[in-house]
């Protein structure tokens, strides 16, 4: 699923998400965490952010940022794993390709990113990551939406070295193109 996430006025910008709220699997998903609420929903440790949260492209086309309210919001990584799955950017949540049982969020020091989704009776793990924008890259998912800010902002390749806090222009160049296909 194909959609724009306007990051600025200048260029909106197409992101891909994997998440189809009509499948199936994605109800029965969202069965399963609300039969475990109880009360005000809270996210369990199937999910990233209380399924409430997920914003619609209404809501996310509306949202506007500069590069220090963004910079703000992702600074943390486990903060900015929820902003990223409060616009669809990642997954939420996620079915074991094994048994389709919910994978759990599990913490994990030795990735970067700290957690990874897991089902452990089939022994499946995948990364937060997974079929994301985010996918193909070490970067920190704040240094990612930065370089995208930057991108769809006009941004020239030395100012968003500077301002990314980024030592090569090579990969400067690489996420321009990656953002412009
Ligand atoms: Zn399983």
């Amino acid at each position: 699923m194909l959609y724009m996430h306007r990051l600025c006025r200048v260029r909106p910008i197409f992101l891909l998400t994997e998440i189809n709220f009509t499948h199936p699997r994605a109800r029965m998903l969202s069965q399963v965490s609300s039969a475990n609420m109880a009360g005000r929903p809270r996210a369990n440790r199937f999910q990233i952010v209380p399924v409430n949260e997920v914003m619609n492209n209404a809501q996310i086309l509306q949202e506007t940022w500069r590069l220090v309210t963004l910079s703000r919001e992702l600074a943390d990584t486990g903060a900015a794993m929820q902003w990223l799955a409060r616009r669809r950017l990642i997954r939420n949540s996620l079915l074991c390709g094994n048994c389709n049982a919910p994978c759990q969020l599990q913490n994990r020091s030795t990735i970067h990113d700290g957690k990874h989704w897991a089902c452990e009776p089939c022994r499946y793990y995948k990364s937060i990551r997974g079929h994301s924008f985010f996918e193909r890259s070490h970067l920190s998912f704040h240094d990612i939406m930065l370089l995208v800010y930057c991108w769809s902002n006009d941004y020239p390749q030395d100012t968003t070295m500077r301002e990314v806090n980024i030592g090569s222009r090579r990969i400067v160049i690489d996420w321009f193109n990656f953002c412009r296909e």
